[in-house]
């Protein structure tokens, strides 16, 4: 099998001084095949199994367009589950620091509304979370998505599966119609071909095989 490093990325220095701190080195064939694209701003479904690295796929793609020094939400990330929110933002958060000032917000349902709200007054880069809180937080005028560049859908066939396609499409309607959308599947159902028609953009293709 070919290895491709992350150093042969147009990435900035210290974000790959970070990955191999992470002891990221050669990246996973689906970063392989999707950051290249990514990286060029396409929109991108990529399917791919669980335990094949997408999490630092799009988290590299969104971090490497955000721009620290503004205080506002440039990347939302939905997830299926709460315990799923949490593991992305621990990834995120620790591809993140190469910069010592990128906050990364968890909102999920089963917690307390009050605090969710003080955390966006106070303000994030990232904001990952559940399709129904954030559609409330959208609800109560309580999140602003003005600032999106970067929307991923993370395990889209589950959140469809779960009944969210309403919660998303509404989602993805308070975002700015100039963004880069990314959705991850580890299945390609007829449902996410019809929400990859309709909240993405031209997007790229990739599949990556289940390796034995
Ligand atoms: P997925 O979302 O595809 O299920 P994750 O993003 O959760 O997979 O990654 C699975 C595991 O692989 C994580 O523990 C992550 O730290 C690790 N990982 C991701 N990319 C690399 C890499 N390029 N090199 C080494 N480990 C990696
Ligand atoms: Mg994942």
């Amino acid at each position: 099998m070919n290895s491709t490093p992350f150093s042969s990325l147009p990435l900035p220095p210290a974000m790959l001084s970070n990955l191999e701190q992470l002891g990221y080195r050669d990246m996973t064939e689906v970063q392989a095949q999707s950051l290249p694209l990514l990286l060029e701003g396409h929109d991108l479904i990529a399917q791919a199994k669980t335990g094949s690295g997408k999490t630092a796929a799009f988290g590299i793609g969104i971090l490497h367009k955000l721009n620290p020094t503004l205080f506002a939400v440039q990347a939302l990330v939905l997830c299926p589950t709460r315990e799923l929110a949490d593991q992305v933002s621990n990834e995120l958060r620790r591809l993140a620091r190469f910069a010592d000032n990128i906050k990364v917000l968890t909102l999920c349902g089963g917690a307390p509304m009050r605090p969710q709200i003080a955390s966006l007054e106070h303000g994030a880069h990232i904001v990952v979370g559940t399709p129904g809180r954030i559609r409330d937080h959208i609800g109560r005028n309580t999140i602003d998505l003005a600032r999106v560049q970067t929307l991923v859908l993370d395990e889209a066939d589950r959140m469809v599966d779960m009944g969210f396609y309403e919660e998303i499409a509404g989602i993805v309607s308070a975002c700015p119609a100039r963004r880069q959308t990314l959705l991850f599947s580890a299945t390609y159902p007829d449902d996410i071909r019809k929400a990859s028609a309709e909240f993405l953009r031209q997007p790229a293709e990739v599949k990556v095989e289940a390796q034995h």
